[in-house]
């Protein structure tokens, strides 16, 4: 059975692809580039998580869903754990696949040349905070979205260009029963320090920690 070290599921998530999406975040990232604001993400841990369980998990939330996203953490760290989940999620349902990776394509070529159609959309390369951010679902330009299928196509292709009417970058997420809210998405160059002294102004803090335990919230 393959497992996974998982960092978090989301649901419903509006800022990272079209719709209402699953998204599923990997944890421990070995690319670790300056500027990430997924500190929490970093930490490789086991893989404690049975795939099959996380699927089983999201079975209930799929129907509902537009598709799934992957992130983290850095999902092409466990590539066992990433083809049994996309793999699953196809064989299970319909929506669109968009997968982050912060390696370059070129090195991602032989695994993906053997995954044909378990991916829509894949957005690859680390993030660099010398590079402007004018894209959608990107933290900074260098970044390259690649659509692999038809669904991929039709759902992605203006989500590859500047956007006038740019969706919501952030999504809010409270977690009722361990008392704290966390965000998901790309914020834009600037969100995170004005969030910050907005925070301060009401008598608060913001922290980012480096180290969490895996957790579930859907
Ligand atoms: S942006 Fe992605 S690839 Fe880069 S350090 Fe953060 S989680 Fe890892």
């Amino acid at each position: 059975m393959t497992h996974l070290a998982l960092s978090r599921v989301h649901f419903p998530v509006t800022s990272l692809g079209p719709g209402r999406r699953v998204g599923v975040w990997f944890q421990g990232c070995s690319i670790r580039c300056p500027g990430c604001v997924s500190l929490d993400t970093w930490a490789m841990r086991a893989p404690e998580t049975a795939v099959a369980t996380l699927l089983d998990g999201l079975q209930a939330i799929a129907p509902e869903a537009d598709g799934l996203t992957v992130s983290g953490g850095e999902p092409f760290d466990q590539p066992e754990a990433l083809h049994a989940l996309l793999l699953g999620w196809r064989t299970r349902h319909q929506g669109t696949v968009l997968v982050y990776s912060g390696y370059p394509y070129e090195t991602l070529t032989p695994r993906l040349a053997v995954w044909n159609g378990l991916i829509d959309a894949l957005i690859t390369d680390p993030l660099r905070l010398d590079v402007p951010q004018t894209l959608p679902l990107r933290g900074s330009d260098n970044q390259r979205f690649h659509l692999f299928t038809e669904a991929g196509r039709s759902a992605f292709t203006n989500w590859d260009r500047p956007q006038p009417d740019a969706p919501p970058s952030l999504d809010v997420m409270v977690d009722a029963e361990a008392g704290t809210v966390y965000l998901a998405g790309i914020p834009r160059r600037g969100d995170m320090t004005r969030l910050a002294e907005r925070l301060a102004a009401a008598g608060h803090r913001l922290a980012v920690t480096e180290d969490k335990s895996a957790s579930a919230c859907w």
